[in-house]
């Protein structure tokens, strides 16, 4: 069907998943390019059949308007965490939990929670956990992760401290609107505890903060805003101890199988944030190896209790990438070469914490 000329002149529901099912394939099994491909294309179909568009679904019958709404929240999400990952620019535009809230207007999701099932039902709520946690980067600046800077007198027009700020405190709204169990964006909308859904739900959605927080700090290097001595500690370098120590000790608490069950991406998250760490060592003159900071959490900034080294801290996620799917994939030995180029890491160092 895809070999054919005008495939796509007339899209439907099943063209856009069986791309979106093809990209999930390529990219398990490491062919990313051809995965943004099929990933691209079916956010073209979607596009096409107005999936973002609320006036869309007026015509639609109960069953379908679910569906439709499932696979335009699934691929906004998966769209913006390959972009991120990726550096590659996103197509569907517009706040998608706005759109998706808008679209509940039409009774779409009273109408989902009211009569399917409890696994659908949770998996809609792990959906709209992990949009909120999107919502916090505004779009504007996807297009400096993938290289596209607009410079002006030296300076990049869409990224500057006062946003990196007002996205590190949406970041931090989202992870507080987690652990209190609620959405903003949808606070009359009653839900089920966080502890409902599936472990390997959870553990997305935990690893999607930290992961994304890890993102923006990283912009903030890219465009020269981080400091040691930033009076905002989300500008300072060792900013990325706080959020790789909070990661580590968060994936303690995980279930290695759940973990693995999010495939390399997963994988991916854990070593984005453990070079973050990496690059604030090398970038400080006030981070060393053997740095122990007063600890914090970086989302909700409670408690005060010396925390481990850094050496350790790096230690700790080292491990927990060596553990994952037995450690036979490239991430290791990409993770291990980092380390070894930090002045005075040994690389033997006991990890802090194992995965159980
Ligand atoms: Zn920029």
């Amino acid at each position: 069907m895809r070999m054919t000329v005008d495939f796509g002149e007339i899209p439907n529901i099943y063209m856009v998943l069986t791309s979106f099912f093809i990209f999930a394939f390529l990219f398990g099994s490491g062919q990313h390019r051809a995965a943004n491909h099929r990933l691209r294309e079916a956010v073209d179909l979607a596009l096409s059949m107005d999936m973002d568009k609320p006036r869309a679904y007026d015509s639609l019958d109960p069953e379908t308007r679910d569906q439709w709404l499932r696979t335009y929240l699934v691929l906004s999400v998966t769209e913006r965490t390959f972009a991120h990952q990726k550096r590659y620019t996103i197509k569907s535009r517009g706040s998608p939990t706005a759109n998706a809230c808008f679209i509940r207007a039409f009774g779409s999701f009273t109408s989902y929670s009211a009569h399917r099932d409890k696994t659908d039902s949770m998996g809609m709520i792990s959906l709209l956990y992990l949009m909120e946690a999107y919502n916090a980067i505004d779009e504007s600046v996807v297009g400096c992760w993938a290289g596209y800077c607009k410079y002006s007198h030296g300076h990049c027009e869409d990224f500057d401290r006062r946003l990196a700020l007002r996205m590190f405190r949406a970041q931090e709204r989202a992870r507080e609107d987690w652990l209190a169990g609620s959405i903003s964006s949808e606070p009359s909308t009653p839900l089920p505890s966080v502890h409902q859904l599936l472990e390997s739900q959870q553990v997305d959605i935990v690893v999607t903060h930290f992961w994304l927080l890890n993102k923006i700090w990283e912009l903030c290097m890219s465009h020269g805003l981080l400091r040691d001595d930033s009076e905002h500690r989300e500008l300072r370098l060792d900013f990325a101890y706080h959020v790789a120590y909070k990661f580590g000790t968060s994936c303690h608490a995980m279930n290695l199988h759940a973990l693995e069950f999010h495939g390399f991406g997963i994988v991916e998250k854990i070593v984005d944030i453990t070079m973050g760490l990496i690059k604030a060592v090398n970038s400080s003159t006030q981070l060393s190896l053997e740095s122990s900071l007063t600890d914090y959490d970086p989302l909700t900034d409670k408690t005060t209790v010396p925390g481990p080294s850094v050496r350790l801290v790096l230690g700790n996620l080292h491990q927990i990438v060596q553990n994952l799917r037995g450690g036979s994939h490239d991430y290791v030995s990409r993770l291990t070469m980092a380390l070894e180029a930090v002045p005075g890491y040994s690389g033997a160092a006991e990890p802090h914490h194992s995965v159980a």
